[in-house]
């Protein structure tokens, strides 16, 4: 049974006013807070990083915003999935204080004239070298999520293992005195990373998906035991592109830097994929 408090329905604020006043509420006896960003259209995923957030903090908000400063104009913003009723049931179920949910027009007033252009993690040549709008749009909502909410933690999922890299580097070099941590990724049982666009995959796409976790697995196999990165990432992507998706990229990063790597030697590593099957794009990682 769950308990009472679990039960009740998360404060919701739509404007800067009410989510200040909702947070200095839940700031009141030196409470700790901890932040989730989402896009909503949640999923087992997003709930495993409000559970962490819970054991990190007193207090919890979660925000759900479809940021369309991170989508270029083919990409599928005004397709993107919106569950508006099931997220607020999941999150009144684990138990989340408050949920911030501000229109566009609210993050990005007319004559809005900032955006962020992060460096380091975010021009190591994987994301940002397919969708070069992409970070820059990120850093520029989470930084504003960052001040709006003041968080003392915030979570992200290893899911997108360069956008972790990018948010902590942005909290660091911008002092915004905000812990960023990193959630291992929640998968489907057959493998498949769990993802709010894998409602797009036909029955046919959803069944190969499950190639990109086992190719991943299969390369860390393999450069663990000693094979050559080339080798492991030109088998890999092969591997990939026989079951039907056409690769963006593989590859093997310096875990914590992203920058490229030639041998295990080279430190912690990080392999990292993205490919597409029919117009769904997928992306995974795993650690070595
Ligand atoms: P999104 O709503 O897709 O922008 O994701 C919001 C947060 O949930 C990001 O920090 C993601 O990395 C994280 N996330 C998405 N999918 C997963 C997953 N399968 N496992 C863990 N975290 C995830």
């Amino acid at each position: 049974m769950p308990s009472k408090s679990k039960t009740r329905r998360p404060r919701l604020a739509h404007t800067l006013p009410a989510l200040h006043r909702a947070i200095a509420e839940l700031r009141r006896r030196n409470a700790s807070l901890a932040l989730v960003p989402t896009m909503g259209a949640l999923h087992d995923g997003h709930l495993s990083l409000v559970r962490l957030a819970k054991r990190r903090a007193n207090k919890v908000v979660v925000s759900i915003f479809v940021n369309p400063a991170q989508f270029a104009a083919h990409e599928d913003l005004s397709s993107y999935p919106r569950t508006w009723k099931e997220d607020v049931a999941k999150l009144t179920a684990e138990g989340v204080d408050l949920i911030w949910n501000p229109a566009a027009g609210i993050m990005y007033p007319d004559g809005f004239a900032t955006r962020l252009a992060p460096e380091g993690p975010a021009s190591a040549g994987l994301e940002d070298r397919i969708r070069p709008h992409f970070f820059g749009g990120v850093a520029t909502v989470v930084c504003k999520l960052f001040t709006q909410t003041r968080p003392d933690f915030a979570i992200f999922g290893e899911k997108d293992y360069q956008q972790l890299k990018v948010v902590t580097q942005m909290s660091r070099d911008l002092d915004l005195r905000v812990k960023v941590v990193g959630a291992p990724v929640k998968r489907e049982r057959d493998g498949l990373a769990m993802s709010s666009r894998n409602v797009y995959l036909s029955a046919e796409h959803r069944a190969a998906a499950p190639v990109l976790f086992r190719t991943l697995k299969e390369c860390a196999t393999r450069l663990r035991a000693g094979d050559a990165v080339a080798d492991v990432m030109r088998d890999g992507g092969q591997e990939v592109t026989n079951a039907g998706f056409a690769l963006d990229y593989l590859d093997a990063r310096h875990a914590e830097t992203l920058a490229p790597v030639t041998s295990p030697k080279d430190g912690p590593l990080r392999l990292l994929i993205a490919a597409k099957i029919g117009s769904t794009r997928l992306i995974d990682n795993i650690k070595v």
